[in-house]
């Protein structure tokens, strides 16, 4: 990988110490990461903004937590040259979709033609726009609620309350801790499976249990007996 794209994502974060955070990426980060990815930091190496783009460490931790929601249908607010939008589209299944949006367009292209070579450009839908406009937009149709499994948002911070409000009616939610009368009826059936499974669970002396609070929740259960 060129030397200038690894300068560019060359940070300290909460490690304070440039010697650890090296040791990372170059132990656990590099030498996983997907060779279109390290293309797209290349290509964004000399924007003056190339700081802007998602770390690669913490795309790693996206594509885990992509993949421990299942995501398949997902909003990505601040695409800048395509980092996390690539690995998104690159994480989520083939059938999967991104709705990507942001109000620079040029930006976008700088990192597209990496995207199409790796072929995941047909699960992109990028919009350019403000983003507030677009989500209020999906609002108004009520199919687009509760319709999203994952979004991303990484654009302007003063927005980000705005945002927060909107996806809490876009995201899917769980309903084991709705009130009965609030779940439809088609999702009755699985409420009340979920809901005997996690109460047989918690009672259960031969796991180790950690129910980890990440989409419509995920139950990791050590054998200890
Ligand atoms: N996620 C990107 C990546 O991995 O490279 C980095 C995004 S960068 C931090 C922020 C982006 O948000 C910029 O490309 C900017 O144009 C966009 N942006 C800022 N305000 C916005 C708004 N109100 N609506 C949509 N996009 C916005």
């Amino acid at each position: 990988m060129a030397e200038k794209a690894k300068k560019a994502a060359s940070s300290k974060g909460l490690l304070q110490s440039e010697e650890l955070y090296r040791y990372i990426l170059e132990t656990s980060v590099y030498p996983r990461e997907p060779e279109h990815l390290k293309e797209i930091r290349d290509v964004t190496a000399d924007h003056p903004r190339a700081m802007m783009s998602t770390a690669p460490d913490a795309g790693q931790l996206m594509a885990m937590l992509l993949k421990l929601v299942n995501a398949k249908k997902t909003i990505e607010i601040g695409v800048f040259t395509g980092y996390s939008l690539l690995l998104t589209a690159l994480t989520i299944p083939e059938d999967g979709q991104i709705m990507a949006i942001d109000v620079n367009r040029e930006t976008y292209e700088i990192g597209l033609p990496v995207i199409k070579k790796a072929g995941v450009d047909h699960k992109i839908n990028f919009i350019e726009s403000e983003a507030l406009s677009v989500l209020d937009q999906l609002l108004k149709d009520s199919e687009n609620e509760g319709s999203f499994d994952y979004a991303f948002v990484d654009a302007d911070k003063v927005n980000y309350w705005n945002y927060h409000e909107r996806l809490m009616k876009l995201l899917k939610g769980g309903t084991v801790a709705m009130s009965e009368e609030q779940v439809p009826d088609h999702l009755r059936g699985g409420r009340q499976a979920t809901l005997d499974l996690n109460r047989s669970l918690a009672d259960d002396p031969r796991i180790q249990l950690s129910h980890v609070p990440l989409g419509d929740g995920i139950t990791i259960c050590w054998r200890i007996f």
